[in-house]
């Protein structure tokens, strides 16, 4: 079986943004973002060192009469490099003084409930993992990543970035977890965007389940609330608009596409993950468009069966596209209205099967 990359370091900012900052930002915001991109190498660099190597698990379904319940564990870095840092909040402590502790323990709490509800599965690993997260990562830091175990946060720089202690990102963020535990997809080129879409559209959706929003109710952003109040743009991703979701004159212009037409071939950024992205991205969002109702009832189940089902680490967007068609005719049938939507809606983003 091939391996992933141990334990990459999943950040929720991606680099073409720091690149802009550089360009474009004045001295502060230059050595803000160099300094944010260091940091991310360095710790990158750590976790690689210290982390062994895992083989894949797969997470069974949840059975019999206990319903599983929620363990979530918020840490207080201290504004320092190390991790985890001081524990501040254990499942079942009243609430912190700290703010940003006590959101990031309700939020992970949702994510829990939606993968237990919508999905039967118990916590990131399927087996009742415990959910950690490390909030006041380093001073002023612009990111927030899964780094294969726990999930860290920054509070931003407070004029580009606030906290990004975001629904959507923690669900996003929570979500690359899932995958590494559902045979995972290595980190570069199609099966990198893929990776990054599965993450983008279970935040999403974590969003979606939290607030009972039905498909066209919803906003489909990533990210909406992590933007600072000098920067102009919605989000940091837009499932519904691929490439729209900002436009600004620090952060530049959302890249990413949301046809195979628009494909960007880059060797930046492990070859485009957050870019390519757009593409599964919006096919994800006609499918659910086209089912109606509530996302994670029809279009989710065959995303999520066919996460549990591909055992490809490296497939491209057409392997992808063709196991969530496989899982729709297994799932409704053959012929059936969800099988042939679900092929529309790759079809109209430039995959043919
Ligand atoms: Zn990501």
């Amino acid at each position: 079986m091939i391996r992933e990359h141990p334990n990459p370091i999943h950040c929720i900012l991606p680099p073409h943004i720091l690149d802009s900052i550089k360009m474009r930002g004045d001295e502060k915001m230059k050595k803000m973002a160099e300094r944010t991109e260091k940091l991310a190498d360095k710790t990158r660099v750590q976790r690689e060192a210290a982390a062994p190597e895992k083989a894949f698990l797969s997470a069974p379904t949840i059975s019999g009469p206990t319903t599983p319940v929620v363990t979530r564990e918020v840490y207080n870095g201290g504004r320092r490099v190390g991790l985890p840092g001081e524990l501040v909040r254990a499942e079942g402590d009243p609430p912190s003084r700290d703010k940003t502790v006590n959101k990031v323990y309700d939020l992970t709490g949702k994510v829990f409930d939606f993968y237990l509800n919508a999905f039967k599965r118990n916590s990131i690993d399927g087996q009742g993992m415990t959910i950690i997260s490390t909030v006041h990562h380093r001073r002023k830091f612009n990111n927030a990543f899964w780094n294969g175990s726990q999930m860290v946060f920054g509070d931003g720089d407070g004029m580009l970035f606030k906290s990004f202690t975001d629904l959507s990102v923690i669900g996003h963020e929570l979500s690359h977890g899932v995958v590494q535990y559902s045979g995972g997809l290595m980190y570069k080129d199609q099966s990198g965007a893929l990776n990054e879409s599965f993450a983008d559209v279970f935040g999403v959706m974590t969003v979606q389940y939290a607030n009972k929003q039905t498909v066209s109710e919803a906003n489909w952003l990533v990210g909406e609330d992590i933007f600072g109040p000098e920067v102009e743009g919605e989000a940091l991703r837009s499932l519904k608009a691929p490439g729209l979701a900002y436009s600004d004159d620090i952060l530049g212009k959302d890249p990413q596409p949301f046809h195979m037409d628009l494909y960007v071939n880059t060797s930046s950024d492990y070859g485009g993950v957050h870019i390519n992205s757009g593409i599964p991205n919006h096919a994800f969002y006609l499918m659910a468009q086209y089912l109606g109702g509530y996302s994670w009832e029809k279009a989710g189940q065959i995303w999520y069966q066919a996460m549990q089902k591909l055992n490809n680490p490296m497939a491209t967007f057409a392997d992808w596209a063709d196991m969530t068609v496989q899982t729709a005719w297994d799932m409704f049938g053959q012929g059936s209205f969800e099988m042939m939507m679900t092929r529309r809606a790759w079809r109209l983003v430039g995959i043919h099967l």
